[in-house]
């Protein structure tokens, strides 16, 4: 597996891309098994690249950058494992030079839902992977359902730019008793990880009213806070039209998604649901494309 540390490096790519579509999954690190599915499904498709960036763009003047989990050596270790022909892993200065000062700004998609309590979060998702696209030359790039709102802003990026790369988005993986894999939970203490548990809780509350005929939105979001009421500090409880984010009143044949953000203790977690109602029934949908 090469490793590679600048821009200029990421010309060892073009023999793979001259055999095969190259697949980019793009990463802060710290993998863990919600990761390394997207890394898999990419790698049973064609040579693959991994980047490892914790883009300080995306993260708040008050939020967790000097403290995001980094384990580099675990990380390559478990792409090397999975067949990874490649990792780019650069420094900030590689990124951004010395200077900030272009940046891509987020369509309608990226009002309300995260950018309400992270204000400027998708400019800087949709920067560095403006700089990664336009750098790595994938033909595809995974991203994962978790990150839904990212997911559809990014969509509305490369809709609109016409940029030629293909997005595909996984399921989230979830642990046994439902929490969505995310780095952010090695913050939570034994106690914190079981109150965590409200946001998944919540959302299987949701799809079984929902399985039981609810289609209210008022009600579905009352159903979901009385859920919810174990977490720190509810941020969000969403429930919008895919793939513009439109509010809803009431689902109809649709596809929709149920999305909630908490914080718990130290962390701030995000999960949803994507629910196709077009044919009738809300069964799990994917947010961009499939292979
Ligand atoms: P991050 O390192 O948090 O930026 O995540 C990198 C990619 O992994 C993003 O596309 C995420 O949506 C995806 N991802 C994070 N957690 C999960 C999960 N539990 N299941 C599936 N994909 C995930």
């Amino acid at each position: 597996m090469d490793v590679f540390r600048t821009a200029a490096e990421l010309a060892g790519l073009d023999e793979w891309r001259a055999k095969a579509p190259l697949t980019l999954v793009p990463t802060m690190g710290a993998l863990h098994a919600g990761h390394l599915s997207l890394v898999r499904s990419g790698v049973e498709h064609g040579p693959v690249v991994v980047s490892i960036f914790v883009n300080p763009t995306q993260f708040g003047p008050h939020e967790d950058l000097s403290s995001y989990p980094r384990d580099e050596a675990k990380d390559f270790a478990a792409l090397a494992e999975l067949g990874v022909k490649a990792v780019y892993a650069p420094q900030v200065a590689e990124m951004y030079g010395a200077d900030v000062s272009a940046s891509v700004e987020p369509g309608s998609r990226g009002i309300g839902l995260c950018s309400g309590d992270r204000p400027g979060h998708f400019s800087g998702v949709l920067t560095i992977v403006a700089k990664l696209f336009a750098q790595v030359k994938p033909d595809v790039a995974i991203f994962g359902r978790k990150d839904a709102q990212q997911c559809l802003v990014i969509d509305q990026m490369v809709a609109e730019m016409k940029l030629v790369v293909r997005l595909i988005d996984m399921p989230t993986v979830r642990d046994d008793d439902g929490l969505a894999l995310s780095s952010r939970n090695l913050y939570l203490s034994a106690t914190q990880r079981r109150q965590a548990l409200c946001l998944s809780r919540a959302l299987t509350a949701a799809r079984q009213a929902i399985a039981g005929g609810e289609r209210g939105v008022a009600e579905l979001r009352e159903l979901i806070s009385r859920e919810m009421a174990s977490a720190d500090k509810v941020e969000y409880i969403e429930i919008r039209r895919v793939p513009n984010l439109e509010p809803l009143t009431a689902i109809s044949r649709e596809k929709v998604l149920l999305a909630v953000a908490a914080r718990i203790g130290p962390a701030r977690l995000i999960d949803n649901l994507v629910l196709d109602f077009a044919a009738g029934v809300g069964c799990d949908s994917h947010l961009l494309g499939s292979w």
